[in-house]
């Protein structure tokens, strides 16, 4: 199975998911049609599938013109099915559903939307984690609360320590330089801000993330950990509250 990035609008990724040996083609969250039927067209691809994080515009935006094109089912959440139009495929939390030859569980992460989903490839260890979990941050709280938003991140750390966190925008330096301003003797998170430099300075994506380097790193997973606890003068408070300070404090950074 191979993952592409296609960059789309300023800083979204939809992700082409290309099963080669069953010849099932997948995108997830396409926020526009046109880089994605470029990328299909130069290698000669269908579309079958077409999966949804979540009902922003930046990420279901190309699905009516994906669909017309190629005929493609759109999947996603079914507590969200009037706000994902045209949507013909609706799965619930801890479904699984099957594309191609692989087991994709279904993980119900609200708190940015009240709908949100993450796509769990089971065999290949692939979470396609929307605006949920990103690499070195999390989504802003647009819909639910922090308890929520804490519990969702709290499920995809407990998927496989391996497992390829794909998200849906590219937004880890900026995260990175936000981490390090209140973790900043943390070694995993120096050496990983180090190669992230390079990455971007040669406008390759940071995607995946790998989840134990999230978990060691990414400074909204260690809100539950005594060390980062005393940095933000927080000892011995509840995670939730922790999570809550370090939101706050990324939404005016
Ligand atoms: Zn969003
Ligand atoms: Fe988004």
């Amino acid at each position: 199975m191979q993952i592409t990035p296609i960059p789309c609008l300023t800083d979204n990724y939809a992700y082409i998911i290309n099963d080669n040996n069953f010849k099932i083609v997948g995108v997830v969250d396409p926020s526009e049609a046109s880089p994605v039927i470029d990328f299909l067209q130069q290698q000669n691809l269908r579309l079958d599938y077409i999966l949804n994080t979540h009902h922003h515009f930046d990420h279901i935006g190309g699905n009516i013109e994906l669909k017309k094109k190629y005929n493609a089912k759109i999947v996603g959440f079914n507590g969200d099915k009037h706000r994902i139009p045209d949507i013909d495929i609706t799965l619930n939390d801890k479904e699984e559903w099957v594309f191609g030859n692989s087991q994709v569980k279904i993980l119900h992460i609200p708190g940015h939307t009240l709908g949100h989903i993450c796509f769990f490839f089971k065999k290949e260890k692939i979470a396609f984690t929307g605006d949920t979990l990103f690499s070195l941050g999390c989504g802003k709280i647009f819909e639910g609360d922090h308890e929520q938003l804490l519990r969702s991140l709290n499920k995809i750390k407990k998927l496989p320590g391996d497992t390829k966190i794909y998200c849906g925008h590219e937004y880890t330096y900026r995260n990175a330089e936000f981490c390090m301003k209140y973790d900043e003797d943390n070694i995993s998170l120096k050496k990983r801000f180090e190669k992230i430099k390079k990455l971007r300075s040669n406008n390759l994506p940071t995607i995946p993330a790998i989840l134990d380097d999230e978990l060691r790193t990414n400074i909204f997973l260690r809100c539950d950990q005594d060390d980062l606890k005393i940095k933000l003068n927080m000892e011995n408070q509840e995670d939730y509250r922790v999570f809550r300070k370090i939101r706050d404090l990324k939404d005016s950074f």
